[in-house]
């Protein structure tokens, strides 16, 4: 992100190498994961406001296998 650009919201990633399933993710914040078939997270496609960081960042580290992170809209 350049000096010019700023963020406008947050959006969670999961790296889908490292989840293993354990599901914190979509019981913690339901509004932005959802299960697949077989008990995977997966996020659900939208912005969320800056001022949901430190809630959004205390999902991320629930997650046992450190797959879930939270980056800017326009990363
Ligand atoms: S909490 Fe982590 S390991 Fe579990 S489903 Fe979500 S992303 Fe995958």
């Amino acid at each position: 992100m350049t000096a010019q650009q700023t963020e406008t919201g947050l959006r969670y990633r999961i790296d889908t190498e490292f989840c293993a399933g354990h599901g914190r993710c979509y019981a913690l914040d339901p509004d932005a994961f959802v299960s697949d078939d077989v008990g995977y997270g997966e996020v659900v496609d939208k912005v969320h406001p800056l001022s949901r960081r430190d809630e959004m960042e205390s999902v991320a580290v629930a997650c046992p296998e450190e797959a879930v992170t939270v980056v800017g809209s326009e990363d």
